[in-house]
């Protein structure tokens, strides 16, 4: 049975636990591909060119832009970021599905271009703990660290306007929630061509039923 791949969209303030997270699922589920982003942003500690993200010059992404190469791309924490066209379709259109790990305004702009997204936030437990977290990762000055947590006051603000929220207290009980909105969304009634599902059996009506 052939089923169009579906983007999920997972956004969270930075330092909610979110790669970890998405590392996670992934493992567990060859099923769900990962759309790597271009970034203009450096790379951080270990981080290499076409895993984590493409690391591009603005000079460069700019081009991108200008041919059209983003299906969304928005400018966070004063670095440019997209997604591209082709990274996407090429893996739904292959009936996978893409996980994107993207801001809100990305996320609101993809939702708009593609209606059927499903786009789920993870919030942190208080601003406090995601404080702390940032802190206790290690890969953010102070000037950084402020930073993204005035964007995460701004950002949580847009929870409302996503599928799914999920509160990140505890790692693995968010994984396991993201597992079932998953699997809950693969099992979606329109997604699925019934007819293709059960190839030539003939017992279901031809006509719906009058009553509904
Ligand atoms: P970081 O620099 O910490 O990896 O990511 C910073 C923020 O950029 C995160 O909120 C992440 O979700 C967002 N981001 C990463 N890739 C994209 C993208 O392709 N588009 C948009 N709009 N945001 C992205």
């Amino acid at each position: 049975m052939f089923r169009q791949g579906i983007l999920f969209v997972v956004s969270a303030p930075s330092g909610g636990g979110k790669s970890t997270i998405l590392r996670r699922l992934r493992q567990n589920d060859p099923g769900l591909a990962y759309s790597i982003s271009v970034t203009t942003r450096a790379p951080r500690g270990d981080e290499r060119d076409g895993v984590e993200y493409y690391f591009r010059s603005v000079e460069q992404f700019e081009r991108l832009v200008a041919e059209d190469a983003f299906v969304e791309h928005a400018r966070v924490h004063g670095n440019y970021y997209g997604t591209l066209r082709g990274e996407v379709d090429r893996r739904t259109e292959a009936g996978e599905d893409v996980l994107l790990d993207i801001d809100v305004q990305g996320s609101l702009e993809l939702k708009r271009k593609r209606p059927d997204t499903v786009m789920i936030f993870v919030l942190p437990p208080s601003i406090a703990t995601l404080e702390r977290r940032l802190r206790g990762r290690g890969l953010d000055n102070e000037e950084a660290i402020g930073v993204r947590l005035q964007n995460a006051r701004n950002e949580v603000r847009y929870a409302r306007h996503y599928d799914y929220v999920l509160v990140n207290r505890d790692l693995d009980d968010t994984i396991e929630a993201m597992r079932t909105i998953i699997t809950a969304e693969r099992c979606r009634a329109h997604r699925i061509d019934i007819k293709d599902a059960f190839g030539e059996i003939e017992f279901l009506p031809r006509e719906e039923p009058s009553n509904v």
